[in-house]
């Protein structure tokens, strides 16, 4: 069987290619928004995140399944829960993460001797946790990367992605796929949230 090819033009009209009409469009939807938000509804019925005004905890605002900065998880020894895998680096669409695999001392495992995310060039996906089948990389910190100037701060390594983590209930081998819903009660971290 010949699988034919359609050939089809990009048929623009003359309003297209001036751009102006299309622009003009979007600046009085943008103004028609701000008028109604503003003038009908007044400034504090805004259906916005009021993030950062005082006596506000914008924390309060974000939503269960928030993606903030990566962690890394622990085990009940305190070790890393990472295998090095790999599965989270291979799938993550900026290839922000760097990993060097290392023996364990203790068993027949591989460990992370490096673990580094630069956040400056991750896209938030969060692909890499849905990727990781040992329940090691979380984003459920609930905080923004902190602001920086030189974008090496902005590289988090292992100790400092670490240093968010916390211990996880998920067991080695997955106890399916509700395991994360006991997670809060586990982790002093989000008791009370
Ligand atoms: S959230 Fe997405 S872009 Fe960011 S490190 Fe994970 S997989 Fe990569
Ligand atoms: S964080 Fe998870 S997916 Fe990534 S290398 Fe470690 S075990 Fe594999």
């Amino acid at each position: 069987m010949t699988i034919g090819v359609k050939k089809v033009s990009l048929q623009r009209t003359t309003r297209d290619q001036i751009f102006l009409p299309a622009i003009l469009e979007g600046l009085l939807t943008t103004a028609r928004h701000f008028f109604k938000n503003t003038m009908t509804k007044g400034m504090g019925d805004v259906d916005t995140i009021r993030y950062g005004e005082p006596g506000v905890d914008p924390k309060s605002y974000y939503p269960e399944r928030f993606r903030g900065v990566h962690r890394l998880m622990f085990r009940d020894d305190g070790s890393v829960r990472c295998v090095a895998c790999m599965c989270c680096s291979t799938v993550c669409p900026a290839r922000c993460i760097y990993i060097v695999a290392e023996d364990r001392e203790d068993n027949n495992e591989k460990g992370p001797a490096t673990f580094v995310i630069d956040e400056l060039k991750c896209v938030v996906c969060g692909l890499c946790v849905e990727a990781c089948p040992c329940d090691a990389i979380r984003m459920d910190t609930r905080t923004h990367m902190t602001p920086t100037e030189a974008r090496e701060d902005a590289v988090l390594r292992k100790v400092d992605l670490m240093s968010r983590g916390g211990p996880s209930v998920a067991v080695q081998g997955g106890l399916g796929a509700d395991y994360r819903a006991d997670a809060p009660a586990a982790d002093p971290r989000f008791v009370g949230r």
